[in-house]
């Protein structure tokens, strides 16, 4: 037997050894279940399957990328060329280039991200002359989305009276109007968004007998990795391709099911065994992740979930720490507590910042952990927010890009017919729109056709209109014999928006240039990495393909060494030694709105059990007592899910007898935000003042039952005195004495930091702050 089988123990040994047929893995978190599926994928060429008859479905590119290398490793990287591996959406938006045009599309159609998806919403909205407020362009967008996930066409919705009552309801009895021309507009613009890549995959394959025989014929074997987060539109896309040779594994944990809201479906998992005869079952037990305690501790609290398959998790691992719970006043002050303590590590254990990650429940709360690591000069990467591909300037110039290949591309076009302004106005625009309504042709073509065309436009725009045109198709001539970043460059420079950037002259306008920079230096490499792989030429096409399906997961190159910021959800199949999970409290992580049902709050402790799951040596968790949300500072409580963890396998990190205070002094001296003579003189307390001290479960039930409240008025309420500055002395009406030590900020975002006689330093915003000047 080949050598590589024996790094696996015999529990995953047999489902790498199974022979034809399905299968399917369950198993918890860390259990080796993404090694099943590659070792497998490895045995069975090693057996002498072709890797061209191999189709391996990943959650993220770079889990398909990394499992590639994996592969090539032990089987040569020859062998394991012809492997289609990869995201549902980049595995169908492939095989949609090849036969897509059986449904009307071009091989080149444009990929639409959510923001085009959303634009174009928005002024479908606006066009059929509708209230914005009632049909809000982002609930749409999802409510499409979601009828394109469960395969309800513009069709089966208008012959589904529950659907079209529901919308009444909701007051909202047009959406099935906006919905059918959404569609209409996204297949004249040659467009696909990221749903159609499943749902026109699932129509090609139903409609074509021989294009589903073609592929099934090729794909013999199917992997599956997450499966519990497949929603029904890749189901069918799987069960249709697996139908004839039925050599289908799975792999899977129930228990880190948390897509539910994006319509993943765990009955997939569940049903698995009715949908396929003679199923091999396999289960793994052992985690090789994670020390004793992070195993124990998720187990226990798992274990509250009532849905859910019975399952052990056990480990050899050492024991380990325990799990670190720690409290702070704020969320600055939480920032700063994480900072140090990835600073500390790394200083004491020589640990890299790529070991350390940091996992909240949504995007926003970065900012405060950012600014501390900043403060620390700690790098790191944020993922999942505005990623690089969506910055303005860089959408601006891809739009050019996507125009070159696919002139019909409407949002494309929109973006960048007065970008950089060259005299084409909104109304020029609303013309052109209405005339390829009519037309049922593309604004592009309007364009081309504008002499023609009576619209009421004067011969000096039209002759602008015609300049944009030609440009464009210039850039097509040139396309056909430069690599993708001579003609990126060339774009850059000839459509002026560089020289944009570059007039404007403020440190904005520098960044974005150095930004367009950056995505220059980007297709470069992309060009140069491409010549080298077979298949592929390093065109244009191709690089904005990449593009349009990167998740910034997948820009991870590890080139520098940086702390990782996610949220949870992002996180799924990952793993560091060291993972904070900040932003423990009720509302926010239970999320407030997913508290309703017991399903909702279930799915909520999957997600905790995800992010606990993914540290192996270490794990904290932080909250606050005041949070601002919604520019507001409220009352935080701390989660429900603290108490839930089996006590055995945490530690308050707080200290109860007064360490506290001294605590926050030593974080301020750190930072050097407060003149270290005057911490001197302050007296050390005893005893922990009862507003900061470490509630004990008790006091934790009984503060959750306490809802949370605005702790500051609505509106500016305050009495500052405009000559408020360092060193002035305060009074606040709930935190008392204190002293200015720095302010920051203007206007509305004007900033006090304030050391409090009582020992804490908090950041308020003046615009809320209750103080007064002494
Ligand atoms: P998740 O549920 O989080 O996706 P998983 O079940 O897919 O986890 P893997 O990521 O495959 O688990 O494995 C977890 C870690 O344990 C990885 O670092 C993997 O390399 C390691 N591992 C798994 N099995 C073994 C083994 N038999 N020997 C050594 N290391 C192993
Ligand atoms: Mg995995």
């Amino acid at each position: 037997m080949s050598s590589f089988i024996d790094e696996l123990n015999d529990a995953q040994k047999a489902p790498v050894l199974h022979k034809d047929g399905p299968l399917m893995v369950i198993a918890g978190a860390g259990s080796g279940k993404t090694r099943v599926l590659t070792y497998r994928i490895a045995y069975l060429m090693a057996q002498g399957v072709d890797s061209f008859n191999i189709l391996a479905l990943t959650f993220t590119n770079k889990a398909a990328r990394e499992m590639k290398e994996r592969i090539a490793h032990i089987v040569g990287a020859s062998e394991a060329k012809n492997l289609w591996m990869g995201t549902f959406h980049s595995v169908f938006a492939k095989l949609l280039r090849i036969d897509g045009d059986k449904l009307g599309y071009p091989a080149n159609f444009t990929i639409y991200d959510t923001q085009d998806s959303q634009r174009l919403i928005a002024s479908i909205i606006k066009e059929m002359g509708l209230d914005k407020d009632i049909y809000k362009y982002k609930q749409i967008q999802n409510r499409i989305s979601s009828f394109k996930n469960s395969l309800i066409t513009v069709k089966a919705y208008r012959n589904d009276p529950d659907l079209v009552e529901q919308d009444a309801m909701a007051k909202k009895p047009r959406t099935g109007d906006i919905y059918e021309n959404y569609v209409d507009r996204c297949f004249k613009a040659g467009a696909m968004d990221f749903d159609d890549l499943l749902l026109r995959t699932n129509e090609l394959l139903t409609r074509y007998p021989d294009v589903l025989m073609k592929y099934q014929n090729r794909f013999r074997y199917i992997l599956v990795d997450e499966y519990q987060d497949t929603n029904h539109s890749q189901y069918l896309i799987v069960k249709a391709l697996a139908d004839r040779f039925q050599n289908i594994c799975v792999v899977g944990d129930d228990a880190q099911s948390i897509y539910s809201f994006r319509g993943a479906n765990i009955s997939n998992i569940l049903n698995f065994q009715k949908d396929y005869d003679n199923v091999g079952m396999y289960r793994l037990e052992q985690n090789y992740r994670s020390t004793r305690n992070i195993v124990n501790a998720a187990n226990s609290i798992i274990g509250k979930n009532q849905n859910q398959i019975e399952k052990v998790v056990w480990t050899d691992n050492d024991d380990g720490s325990s799990i670190k719970i720690h409290r702070s006043t704020t969320d600055a002050e939480e920032g700063r507590f994480v900072a140090n303590s990835i600073w500390e590590h790394r200083m004491q254990q020589q640990m890299t910042n790529g070991q350390f990650c940091v996992l909240y429940r949504t995007n926003s709360q970065s900012r405060a952990i950012e600014d501390a690591l900043r403060k620390r000069d700690i790098p790191y990467r944020i993922y999942g927010g505005l990623s690089f591909y969506q910055r303005k300037e860089i959408k601006d110039v891809l739009s050019y890009l996507r125009l070159v290949i696919n002139p019909k591309d409407e949002e494309a076009l929109k973006r960048v017919i007065n970008f950089p302004a060259r005299g084409i106005g909104g109304t020029t625009l609303d013309k052109l729109v209405v005339a390829a309504n009519h037309y049922n042709r593309s604004i592009f073509e309007v364009m081309e056709n504008i002499d023609r065309i009576d619209l009421k436009i004067n011969s000096g725009t039209k002759r602008k209109l015609q300049d944009f045109v030609t440009m464009i198709k210039s850039f097509q001539v040139m396309n056909e014999t430069t690599d993708a970043f001579a003609l990126s460059e060339h774009v850059a420079k000839k459509t002026g928006i560089l020289l944009e950037f570059k007039k404007d002259g403020t440190p904005e306008g520098i960044g974005k240039m150095e930004n367009i920079e950056e995505l220059l230096n980007g297709i470069k490499d992309f060009v140069e990495g491409q010549q080298e792989i077979d298949e592929a030429t390093g065109s244009i096409s191709e690089f904005l393909e990449d593009v349009a399906l990167a998740t910034d997961l997948d820009n991870d190159t590890g080139d520098d060494d940086r702390v990782a910021l996610m949220t949870i959800h992002l996180a799924k199949g990952l793993e560091f030694p060291y993972v904070y999970i900040v932003g423990m409290e009720e509302d926010l992580f239970p999320s407030g709105m997913s508290m309703n049902t017991r399903s909702e709050l279930e799915e909520e402790r999957r997600l905790f059990y995800v992010a606990l799951t993914r540290a192996e040596k270490q794990a904290y968790l932080t909250y606050t007592q005041n949070r601002y949300r919604w520019g507001k500072l409220i009352d935080a409580e701390p989660s429900r899910f603290l108490e839930e963890i089996d006590e055995k396998y945490v530690e308050n990190l707080t200290p109860v007898d007064g360490g506290y205070r001294y605590k926050s002094l030593i974080n301020a001296d750190i930072f050097g935000e407060v003149d270290k003579s005057k911490l001197r003189q302050q007296k050390p307390v005893r005893g922990t003042p009862p507003s900061i001290s470490q509630p004990n479960s008790g006091q934790l039930k009984k503060l959750r039952k306490i809802k949370p409240q605005l702790s500051e008025p609505v509106g500016n309420t305050n009495k500052i005195d405009p000559n408020l500055q360092e060193g002035s002395l305060i009074n606040h009406t709930r935190f008392g004495r204190g002293k200015v030590v720095k302010i920051e900020g203007a206007g509305n975002d004007r900033k006090a930091e304030i050391m409090f006689d009582k020992g804490d330093i908090k950041k308020l915003l003046l615009r809320f702050a209750k103080l007064e000047v002494i």
